[in-house]
């Protein structure tokens, strides 16, 4: 069993809370669909802590509490189409992630039968539209005001959660950035849906058409394919570097939709105050083509001198397996695996890492893997192309001398 509220009729009078044994319900701002179009309401919102014991049910004067049959939601899953992308932008550019997810996207869209849509939250940042349409969207939802023009939770929360309760889109992916991560919890608890995190793999049940989301679990042991049956949106984080881009179609036009993004005084809490980017953020692996990682087999944090005079010499950056973190050798900001960075760099060296689970879920997709081991049986090289077996501390100054000697 489970209890509805039927926001259109709640009038926020508040006497269901004063009969519920368990303190469940709390009274919130949201913004509601009524006959009268949409506002923000002072509405009763039933908790975690309810147990359907329907005390309430009656209690409410205005019919606005419904005790449902077993498995029913409420919710009218057939009124949901379309698939959604968050385009995520920063300093007016779309982010990585956002342009592999309108590649994702568009598959799961033709899967379906249904459109692929943006959303994007932006100020005067015309020229984003027309690069989502060319990137796939046959429609994009464009919210477009100075509030936007950088992430702050309240402002997309409300901008976005209006064009879902309008526009009801049956699937919506973000990228599991930080703003992602911040921004799918908050449209997720106002949608009454679900959200899958960190999603490595997604996929549509031939059967049902419904989202198969697939991440690791149990600290990265097995994969769990995560539904979401009776409830809309289907919402899923999706890792950055995990899905491939897709071609860019140069002149591809579709459908604009320009979105009411007004806010009333009180609608946004937080202030941006100042934008200070950290040191760290200097590395920016996702992107990164050549990938030079050092493990716990580097021995000391000195090591790392060596592994960064490396990837200089290719024109790349500086990964780091866990240990090396765990070790106070190296910033977290460097770490690949699944509680770091998930890579798809061209070449990625892996130089005395053993090949843990964790650490191949953040690289095994690159295009190709060295990996540098001094024992032979270390599971690194059952995922390399090309495996060495030797200290690394001669091997890599070895492979740095003939790069020098092949471009005399
Ligand atoms: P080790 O496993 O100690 O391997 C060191 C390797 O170096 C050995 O294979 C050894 O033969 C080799 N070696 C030693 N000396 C030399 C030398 N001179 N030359 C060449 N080779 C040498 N790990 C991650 O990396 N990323 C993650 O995101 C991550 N997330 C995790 C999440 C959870 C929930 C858990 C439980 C663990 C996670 N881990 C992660 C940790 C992971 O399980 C491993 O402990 C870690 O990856 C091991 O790092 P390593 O390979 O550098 O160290
Ligand atoms: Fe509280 Fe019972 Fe109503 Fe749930 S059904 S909100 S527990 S009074
Ligand atoms: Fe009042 Fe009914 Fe709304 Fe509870 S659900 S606040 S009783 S109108």
């Amino acid at each position: 069993m489970a209890i509805l509220i039927h926001e259109d009729k709640c009038k926020g009078c508040q006497k269901c809370i004063k009969v519920c044994p368990f303190n469940a319900i709390t009274m919130q701002n949201k913004l509601v669909k009524t006959d009268e179009g949409e506002k923000t309401k002072n509405i009763a919102v039933i908790g975690a802590a309810c147990t359907s014991c329907g005390a309430c049910v009656d209690e409410c004067p205005f019919g606005a509490i419904e005790k449902l049959e077993e498995g029913a939601t409420g919710v009218d899953i057939s009124l949901y189409h379309d698939v959604w992308v968050f385009a995520e932008q920063r300093d007016g550019a779309l982010m990585s992630v956002s342009i592999e997810l309108m590649g994702e996207g568009r598959k799961l869209a033709d899967q379906i039968g249904c459109k692929l849509c943006a959303i994007l939250c932006a100020d005067n940042a015309d020229n984003l539209v027309d690069e989502l349409f060319e990137y796939g969207a046959d429609k994009v939802y464009y919210a477009n005001a100075p509030e936007l023009k950088s992430y702050n939770t309240d402002a997309y929360t409300k901008a976005i959660y209006k064009a879902i309760i309008t526009y009801k889109p049956e699937v919506v992916l973000l990228g599991a950035t930080h703003i992602g991560r911040d921004l799918g919890p908050c449209l997720a608890v106002h949608c009454g849906t679900g959200l899958t995190a960190d999603c490595t793999k997604l996929d549509i049940d031939p059967e049902d058409k419904k989202l198969m989301q697939t991440r690791p679990a149990f600290g990265g042991n097995l994969m769990a394919t995560i539904l979401c049956p009776r409830h809309r949106p289907q919402m899923s984080t999706v890792r950055p570097g995990v899905m491939e881009k897709p071609q860019r179609v140069p002149g591809r036009k579709g459908e604009l939709v320009k979105l009411d993004a007004t806010f009333a005084d009180g609608d946004i809490r937080e202030k941006v105050l100042e934008v200070v980017k950290g040191l760290t953020e200097q590395v920016s692996l996702t992107d990164a083509k050549i990938i030079v990682s050092g493990g716990a087999g580097l021995g000391r944090p000195e090591g790392f001198e060596l592994i960064k005079q490396f990837a200089d010499k290719l024109g790349g950056v500086v990964g780091s397996s866990r240990a090396a973190v765990d070790a106070g050798w190296i910033d977290h900001s460097h770490q690949v695996g699944q509680t770091g960075t998930t890579v798809k760099p061209q070449i990625y060296f892996a130089c005395g890492i053993s090949g843990a689970i964790q650490h191949l879920a953040g690289m095994q997709n690159s295009d190709y893997i060295v990996a540098i081991n001094k024992n032979e049986d270390a599971p690194i090289f059952e995922v390399a192309d090309y495996g060495i077996v030797g200290d690394l501390y001669k091997v890599i100054p070895a492979i740095m001398e003939a790069l020098d000697a092949m471009a005399k």
